[in-house]
């Protein structure tokens, strides 16, 4: 009786986990078909000027409007086109579709943060695909920053510092993404050619609180004081409130991205964005 309990919890357990490996499948035949389809689009997000809210620059990021699951995170589409080439043919587009919309930008060509995913950085395609969203476009390559994490950099089969040299031969700029999340460690902000570290926004969340936010606080400070003393940029993820704003300006904190500027839009309405000009504090 024991071992039968015991065979039906396994049989049921497998019958779940068949269950969820049928639909990731299926989904996953389900993007493959929406990216043939054009049925992936860019939002963008601005990065700000602490100081002034004027817009530095824009973050393109991934959508999938599934006709009947409806929006499906990056997260999740992302992860799953990450466990086949699939992610470097998207990853190629999105890059080649993010500097030619920064080049034809209104008003003048304006700088992009384009996601890299572990899969491209380990793939020799990524330099090409850059090298060839940047000729296409004819964007100015030191307006293309591409962005990094430092799990990808720690867990990379590849030369890492030649890799991001290679990148930086061609003039673009680097940045690490989530930065405090991953294997973070000091000596790679030394060894890899960096110009950007954008602070995870689990440390800008608590800003102006009291439970975590002195921890957060000591982290933030440190961490722009630490940059800045390496010449590298210092952008803050995660803004939702004018009091982490008013503290991030004060420790000196370079650029700001969050809902408290803007959820990411669709490109029709980033191109006329400007801070205050717009609802605020929406979600995408
Ligand atoms: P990320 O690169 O760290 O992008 C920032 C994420 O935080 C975005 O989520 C953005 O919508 C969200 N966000 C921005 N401001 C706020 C805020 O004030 N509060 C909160 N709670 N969230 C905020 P999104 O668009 O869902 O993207 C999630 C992740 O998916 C991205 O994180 C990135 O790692 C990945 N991703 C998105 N697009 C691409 C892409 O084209 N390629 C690759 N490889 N990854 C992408
Ligand atoms: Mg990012
Ligand atoms: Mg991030
Ligand atoms: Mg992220």
């Amino acid at each position: 009786r024991q071992s039968k309990q015991l065979g039906q919890t396994i049989s049921r357990y497998d019958a779940e986990e068949y269950a969820v490996e049928l639909t990731a499948m299926t989904l996953e035949a389900e993007l493959r078909q929406a990216f043939i389809n054009r049925q992936l689009v860019l939002a963008f997000q601005p990065l700000v000027h602490a100081r002034s809210g004027s817009l530095k620059a824009v973050e393109a990021l991934l959508r999938w409007t599934h006709p009947q699951r409806g929006a499906i995170s990056p997260q999740v589409f992302i992860a799953l086109a990450e466990q086949s080439d699939l992610i470097l043919d998207i990853g190629g587009w999105v890059l080649r579709e993010a500097c030619q919309q920064a080049a034809a930008w209104p008003g003048g060509p304006v700088q992009v943060s384009v996601n890299v995913s572990a899969r491209q950085f380990e793939s020799p395609r990524l330099k090409e695909d850059v090298l060839n969203a940047l000729l296409v476009s004819g964007l100015p390559a030191h307006l293309l920053e591409l962005e990094l994490t430092e799990n990808m950099l720690m867990t990379s089969g590849r030369d890492v510092v030649d890799v991001l040299e290679q990148l930086k031969a061609l003039n673009v700029r680097l940045a690490l993404d989530d930065f405090g999340t991953g294997y973070s460690s000091l000596a790679y902000l030394n060894r890899f050619p960096l110009d950007v570290l954008k602070i995870d926004r689990s440390f800008i969340q608590g800003l102006g609180l009291e439970t975590y936010g002195q921890k957060n606080l000591a982290i933030v400070r440190s961490t722009i004081a630490l940059a800045h003393e390496l010449g590298i940029e210092v952008v803050a993820e995660g803004v939702e409130t004018g009091l982490q704003r008013e503290i991030l300006v004060a420790l000196g904190c370079d650029l700001l991205q969050g809902y408290f500027f803007s959820a990411p839009m669709p490109l029709e309405k980033a191109v006329t964005w400007r801070f205050g000009s717009g609802p605020r504090l929406t979600q995408p």
